[in-house]
């Protein structure tokens, strides 16, 4: 006969092991993680090419990326063919772009959950950062590269990110208004952490308000959205 002492110890043997065998399979994932993730760094840390921009970023104002962005859209307006890129300020943009795109795939692991934003912040945080510092290169990300705005916006890039989403926006207005539209979706441009608003605005009405905000969303009078972060 099992009595009832011998009833509760094996419930509590029992439930002990399943508590050692999370416990262990907790600490596996945590391990696992972990060596994914200082893998992931270790490549994009021995990228020759992405160390080349990355160096060239560094430089701020005074970088390659920055003045060559600027040729390519002024080339894009004049169409002047005597100032076209050469060969190697070519390659330079399209290493450029393949940086910025493996951001693009961290917000899309970060949006997956796949990843922790914590865990991209602290491996990634300062060059995204230096992705919607210049204001260039910003121009650039907010119009070919949105998720990396998203990117940088989880991150708390609040002030880069709120002048990023009003980079897309103003985009936003000149295509709709191009195609003749009579409303758009815009992007509220607050940026905080946790806003991926979008509403709709009146084409007559963007002009007028110059900066989308979701309700409840829009900074105190006399103050930007920025100053507040
Ligand atoms: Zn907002």
């Amino acid at each position: 006969m099992v009595t009832a002492a011998a009833t509760a110890g094996l419930f509590t043997m029992a439930t002990l092991s399943a508590v050692v065998a999370f416990v262990t399979w907790r600490r596996q994932v945590r391990e696992q993680r972990g060596r994914w993730l200082t893998e992931l760094l270790r490549q994009f840390s021995n990228d020759r090419s992405f160390k080349a921009i990355r160096s060239d970023l560094y430089q701020e104002e005074r970088c390659q990326t920055s003045a060559l962005l600027t040729r390519k859209n002024e080339l894009k307006l004049s169409r002047a063919a005597d100032q076209a890129l050469t060969h190697e300020e070519a390659a330079f943009l399209m290493r450029f772009d393949n940086y910025v795109g493996f951001f693009e795939l961290i917000e899309h692991l970060v949006a997956g959950k796949q990843m922790e934003v914590s865990d991209a912040s602290a491996m990634f945080g300062w060059y995204v950062g230096q992705l919607v510092e210049n204001e260039n290169v910003r121009d650039e990300v907010a119009e070919n590269f949105f998720p990396v705005v998203e990117l940088a916006r989880r991150m708390g890039y609040r002030h880069e990110a709120a002048k990023a989403l009003g980079t897309c926006n103003r985009l936003i207005y000149e295509a709709a208004s191009e195609a003749s539209l009579d409303a758009a979706r815009f992007y509220c441009e607050c940026g905080k952490r946790t806003c991926d608003k979008q509403l709709g605005v009146m084409l007559t009405r963007y002009p007028v308000v110059g900066r989308v905000y979701a309700r409840r969303h829009e900074p105190k009078p006399g103050r930007t959205a920025a100053d507040r972060a």
